[in-house]
């Protein structure tokens, strides 16, 4: 009997029978580790009435007692993140450093949330007219949806979870359902800490639990991070049905190598960059534009760096990348490979030996040179360990490919030459740009989104922008006469 997962809602995991279930794989091995329980409509139900119930007594909790919470649930999972990190590799599969590294940064969403009292504050103007006064205040949209990919299943959570409550909403979450557990654990955390029942749900689930979400009307709010096809739907769907939307979709990002950078550590970066966690990143570099004459140098140094990456179980230290996340998901960036040797790009390193004869779903690290702009690995979001070279004659010519994608994720460029850089990030549309910084995921304190295809929607996850997602602002216009110059006597001393 393998271990069954379940939704988590109203405080307590849930009790009721699954119409329908899903499998949980160990990607390592490729057995099946547990069964999770994907919800139907009386699930969503379910979720949607407790965290509506919740919903009054968590808004008129004061900034105080929220701030309590999150401190707790921050003190909590300071303290418990190498079991959070041990979840997310059992069930995705990255390595463990990484793993840990994905939720040293939830830990910065949560600490800014803790200081969102500070971002709640309105404005105040007194005496616009005489005996009026104008201020705003900021309140929650209500009961909202956060509805999360695979790849990061503690961070993506935690990029909305703590702004949204923060702010006095009531969250059901929708993890993924290729690894449930990590979301399960932030939820008995975060009731560890105080939080009350219905505050946060867990629901699991497919399409048919976001549809429900999509589609009940006491959700008012969607926060989405997935592919860019889901997302446009997403999006669509829920501000068809007049809700607040944010829809993060997929990227190709480019990382521009000019002929001046420092090769070494351009080669460095784009090996963790496209490497990293198996490719499976919204931020992974996915083609290196190696402007002339960077090209053959640096594809040397990469492929050098690649013959010497240690692929393995992610639960062993010693490894640096681990296996992908499903059988289904392993053969689709394969068969990415086969096309790419199929439309004529140079194949320098080969990763489809690593999976023949092994269990798990593994898949080696792949490069690609001289890959061209109409090519499905060029076109496509792979999200696997492959890593395209495309070359340019100038740096004009790389930042047209760049500007000519779809997606707008990320971007970055290598080169030693200020100017250039700065030029670069004035250019490109591209919603977060990295100067001689492979993956330039925003901290805390700024706000994650990118342009086109990237987002669907006017506000980037966390940071600023997410307190502005998860709040409603009322302005107040008030007349208070001061009665003392209408010549009442109000019984002060010196109105007598
Ligand atoms: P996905 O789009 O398949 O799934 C995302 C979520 O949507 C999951 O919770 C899933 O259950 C749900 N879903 C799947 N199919 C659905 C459907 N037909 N209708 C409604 N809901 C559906 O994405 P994934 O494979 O889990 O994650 C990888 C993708 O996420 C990549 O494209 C990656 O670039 C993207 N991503 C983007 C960001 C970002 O910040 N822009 C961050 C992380 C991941």
């Amino acid at each position: 009997m393998t271990e069954r997962i379940s939704h988590w809602i109203d405080g307590k995991s849930w009790a009721g029978a699954p119409e329908r279930t899903g499998e949980v794989f160990d990607p390592a091995t490729g057995e099946v580790r547990a069964h999770v329980d994907f919800a139907g409509d009386r699930e969503v139900a379910e979720a949607v009435g407790a965290a509506a119930r919740a919903l009054p007594g968590w808004r008129a909790a004061s900034l105080a007692t929220r701030g309590k919470v999150l401190f707790a649930f921050r003190e909590l999972l300071a303290a418990r993140k190498d079991e959070l990190a041990r979840i997310v590799t059992d069930e995705h599969g990255k390595v463990l450093s990484d793993a840990a590294g994905e939720v040293q940064r939830a830990l910065e969403n949560v600490e800014f949330a803790c200081g969102a009292p500070q971002l709640l504050k309105g404005g105040f103007s007194e005496n616009v007219s005489r005996g009026v006064d104008v201020y705003s205040i900021a309140q929650p949209l209500g009961v909202v949806g956060v509805i999360s990919p695979f790849n990061f299943p503690a961070m993506v959570p935690l990029w909305f979870v703590p702004n949204a409550i923060a702010c006095g909403n009531t969250v059901v979450l929708k993890p993924s359902e290729k690894d449930p557990s990590a979301a399960l654990f932030i939820a008995e955390l975060f009731a560890e800490a105080g939080l009350p029942p219905g505050v946060l749900n867990v629901l699991h689930g497919d399409k048919v639990a976001v549809d429900g979400l999509l589609e009940h009307p006491a959700v008012k709010g969607i926060s989405f991070v997935g592919s860019t096809p889901i997302a446009r739907y997403v999006y669509e769907t829920g501000t068809s049905r007049g809700k607040r939307v944010q829809a993060l979709g997929g990227a190709k990002n480019h990382m521009v190598v000019l002929p001046d950078a420092d090769l070494d550590l351009a080669a460095d970066a784009a090996v963790s960059a496209g490497f990293g966690s198996a490719g499976e990143r919204c931020m992974a570099v996915s083609v290196v534009v190696a402007v002339d004459p960077a090209g053959d140098e640096l594809v040397a140094r990469i492929a050098e760096r690649i013959a010497a990456l240690r692929v393995g179980d992610g639960r062993e230290p010693e490894s640096e990348m681990g296996p992908l996340v499903t059988a289904a998901h392993r053969e689709r960036v394969r068969s990415y490979i086969d096309a790419g040797v199929a439309a004529g790009a140079e194949l320098v390193v080969d990763g489809r030996a690593a999976a023949e004869g092994r269990a798990g779903f593994w898949l080696g690290p792949t490069l690609f040179d001289r890959v061209g702009p109409d090519m499905s690995i060029y076109t496509d979001e792979i999200f696997g360990p492959v890593l395209s070279v495309a070359r340019t004659a100038s740096y004009d010519e790389a930042l047209e490919l760049v500007n000519a994608s779809p997606y707008g994720n990320g971007t970055a460029i290598f080169t030693t030459d200020g100017g250039a850089a700065r030029r670069f990030q004035h250019e490109v549309e591209v919603g977060m740009v990295g100067v001689n910084v492979p993956i330039p995921v925003p901290v805390g304190y700024y706000s994650f989104g990118g342009w086109k295809d990237s987002l669907f929607g006017d506000s980037h996850a966390y940071g600023p922008e997410g307190i502005h997602f998860f709040t409603r602002t009322k302005v107040v216009t008030s007349r208070w006469p001061d009665q003392s110059h209408a010549g009442v006597n109000l019984g002060f001393p010196g109105n007598a």
